[in-house]
């Protein structure tokens, strides 16, 4: 009796393991969208080259000038941020971890993977480092405000 209520238990384990973890062919899905958009944004990089700084005899010339440069230097940081993330995305695949939030440890939902496959967090997780990652910008944007 005792054996087969562990058989039971056991039994329904697996079909819990089968249900939850990620197929092979979801897994390669995923993979597929991350080597493309790691290609995209290497093009991206490339096409864009150097960021030139320009001097100009006129004033509001070179604060155009530096205004488009820092628009410029804001999209490269996003992007070689965004890089970082796909690139370790794409080695929490091939270590089996992929799909699981690095905070904790929970499994990210099918559609949020399927919306942004390099996340490394769970919604919950990600809304928490929102509101500590919006504080320090929500500051920069009164200072930007203070100085017109
Ligand atoms: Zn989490």
């Amino acid at each position: 009796m005792e054996e087969a209520q562990r058989q039971a238990a056991l039994a329904v384990r697996l079909v819990h393991e089968v249900n939850t973890a990620m197929t092979k062919i979801e897994l390669n899905r995923f993979q597929h969208a991350l080597k493309k958009k790691l290609a995209d944004l290497e093009d991206g990089n490339r096409n864009r080259g150097a960021i030139a700084i320009e001097t100009s005899p006129d004033e509001m010339d070179r604060i155009q000038h530096g205004q488009e440069r820092d628009l410029a230097i804001g999209a490269l940081d996003r992007d070689s941020r965004l890089l970082g993330e796909v690139r370790a995305a794409l080695i929490r695949i091939d270590a089996r971890t992929y799909g699981i939030c690095i905070d904790c440890e929970e499994d990210i939902s099918m559609k949020r993977l399927t919306a942004v496959p390099w996340t490394a967090s769970c919604i919950t997780c990600a809304q928490a480092a929102d509101c500590v990652a919006s504080e320090p910008w929500s500051a920069s944007q009164e200072l930007l405000v203070g100085t017109r």
